[in-house]
C-alpha cells in the first residue's frame, strides 16, 4: 500500500491512499493522524474511502507533516564516512530536525539568504508505526510502517560551525519527504538492496544501494529506542551514501534554479528545485 498526505486546501492537508493513478482521500487530516489512530492503522488505510483526485494533480504536503519526532543518521556509508575525512564510528551518530524544515516532493527547497554552500543528501526514511521501547533489534522490524523517500539537504557551512549538526541540518523549508509511504510488505525485510540515487540537473551525483548501510534499519531502530520511545509518524533519516558536493574536488554546491531528483528503487522520486530564500 502506498500512502501520502496531500493538500485539500490552503489551509488543510488529508492523509490518501494511492490507487493506480487515483488518490483516495482517508478521513485523516495527515498520515501522521493515521498512524497515531491506533495499532490497526493498516486496515483503516486499506479499507476507508473517500473522495478520489487524479495522482498527477495533487499537491503533496511533507509525507508525515509534524512527526513527534526527525532523528537523523550521519555518517552512515562508508563511502560518505570517507569523504568527510571522518573515522569509522562504533556507534551512531545521531541528530535531529524540527518540522518547519520539512517539504513535500514537489515542493520548493528553500536556499537560506545566509549562506552559498547548500548540498544535498539523498536518504532512505523510515516512519515508525507502533509504539515502542526497547525494542530488541530482532522485532525491530515490526514497528516500521513503511520506507520512503527523504533528501537531508544540509547548510554545510552551518552545519560545521560547530559540533552540533543541528544548524546546518535544520534550515526552514530545506527537507523534502515523500512522495508516499510504502508499507514495509511491499519492500525486502529493512528496505536493504535498494538503489538510491540523487541528481542534479539531470546529472547523477549519488547512486548506491541501502545494502550498504553501516547501521541497518533494525539496529537503528533498537538503538533510538534504548534512548526514547518511538511512536506512530516518528520519522528517522538513515543516512547519506557517498557523493555530497562538499565531498568534492573542487566542492559543488546547489545553485537558485537547479533542480535535484532523489529516488529510491521501488518507492519513488522527490523532484524540487531550489530557492533562493529572502531575509
Ligand atoms: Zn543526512
Amino acid at each position: 500500500m502506498r500512502l501520502s498526505t496531500v493538500r485539500v486546501t490552503d489551509d488543510q492537508t488529508a492523509a490518501a491512499r494511492q490507487e493506480g493513478e487515483e488518490l483516495v482521500l482517508l478521513p485523516y487530516p495527515d498520515l501522521g493522524a493515521l498512524l497515531t489512530a491506533g495499532d490497526d492503522w493498516q486496515e483503516r488505510a486499506a479499507f476507508a474511502g473517500g473522495e478520489r483526485l487524479p495522482l498527477a494533480e495533487a499537491s503533496l504536503a511533507p509525507l508525515v507533516p509534524h512527526p513527534n519526532k526527525i532523528i537523523c543518521l550521519g555518517l552512515n556509508y562508508a563511502t560518505h564516512i570517507r569523504e568527510m575525512g571522518r573515522p569509522t564510528p562504533v556507534h551512531p551518530t545521531l541528530f535531529a530536525k524540527y518540522d518547519g524544515s520539512l517539504i513535500g516532493a514537489h515542493d520548493a527547497i528553500h536556499m537560506p539568504p545566509v549562506s552559498d554552500d547548500l548540498d544535498w543528501e539523498a536518504e532512505l526514511g523510515v516512519v515508525v508505526g507502533h509504539r515502542g521501547r526497547h525494542v530488541p533489534r530482532e522485532r525491530a522490524l515490526e514497528f516500521v510502517a513503511g520506507y520512503t523517500v527523504a533528501n537531508d539537504v544540509t547548510v554545510r557551512d552551518w552545519q560545521h560551525r560547530t559540533r552540533e549538526f543541528l544548524s546546518g541540518k535544520t534550515f526552514e523549508a530545506t527537507t523534502p519527504v515523500g512522495p508516499a509511504l510504502v508499507t514495509a510488505d511491499e519492500l525486502p525485510p529493512g528496505a536493504s538492496g535498494l538503489t538510491i540515487s540523487c541528481a542534479v540537473d539531470g546529472h547523477t551525483m549519488q547512486k548506491s544501494s541501502t545494502a550498504d548501510l553501516l547501521f541497518d534499519v533494525a539496529g537503528i531502530i533498537a538503538y533510538v529506542s534504548t534512548v526514547i520511545t518511538l511512536l506512530p509518524g516518528d520519522l528517522i533519516l538513515t543516512g547519506t551514501p557517498g557523493g555530497v558536493g562538499a565531498g568534492r574536488d573542487p566542492k559543488v554546491f546547489l545553485r537558485p534554479g537547479q533542480e535535484l531528483v532523489t529516488t529510491v528503487e521501488g518507492i519513488g522520486e522527490l523532484r524540487n528545485t531550489v530557492v533562493k530564500d529572502r531575509l
